[in-house]
């Protein structure tokens, strides 16, 4: 049974998630179940440099509780998204040489009392008869479903060989031919003519 000091905790870091997102949702939740996992596996806190990396297979609502959690930010060079659709997260230690990839392979399903509850609101919104509090109610069911549940009911955990991801690109910038925008170096095309341009100039034809 999880203490009051970790039940507290885990509410003021879902917290956090929902302030950094906006709203909670299943999705968050998803992303919030990962992250924790990642952190208690590896024995993680949250990155202040590049030293965690994560791979997100999709460009959900959950990679934002990694990235609260985790510090695998978009301007940072160490959140990697692969937007593959797939409910799975990567997640890498550089200093331990530790990677975890959390995948799913079943379709979600509720027991018992949630159960119960999905039913009735599932039978609500296809025969259209759902209120506003019903959908919300749905939302809520889930949320509150997954936070319950042991974490291997929802995630399959591998662990897989590390392999070290690249560090953040850092180049000098060049003014583009055709704008005259100052851009990095390595995302120039080279256009016809020899003279180097920006992404959106060289797409002008
Ligand atoms: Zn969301
Ligand atoms: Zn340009």
């Amino acid at each position: 049974m999880p203490t009051t000091e970790s039940k507290k905790q885990m509410t003021d870091d879902l917290k956090r998630c929902m302030e950094f997102h906006g709203h909670i949702c299943p999705g968050l939740v998803y992303g919030y179940r990962v992250a924790k996992e990642a952190m208690r596996l590896m024995d993680l806190g949250r990155a202040v440099d590049e030293e965690v990396v994560a791979i997100c297979e999709n460009d959900s609502c959950a990679i934002d509780a990694l990235q609260v959690l985790l510090g695998t930010v978009a301007g940072k060079g160490n959140l990697i998204i692969k937007d593959f659709g797939k409910n799975a997260y990567t997640v890498l230690n550089r200093s331990g040489r530790q990677a975890y990839r959390f995948f799913r392979t079943t379709n979600y399903e509720y027991r018992g009392e949630a159960k119960a509850d999905y039913d009735r609101l599932e039978a609500a919104m296809s025969a259209g008869t759902a209120s506003a509090a019903d959908r919300q109610n749905l939302k809520r069911l889930k949320v509150d479903d997954l936070l319950a549940r042991p974490f291997g009911d929802i995630f399959t955990t591998a662990e897989i060989p590390f392999v070290e991801p690249l560090y953040a690109q850092l180049d000098r910038s060049e003014p583009c031919a055709c704008c005259g925008e100052m851009t990095m170096a390595a995302k120039m095309v080279r256009l016809s003519d020899g003279r180097q341009a920006c992404i959106p100039c060289s797409q002008k034809g």
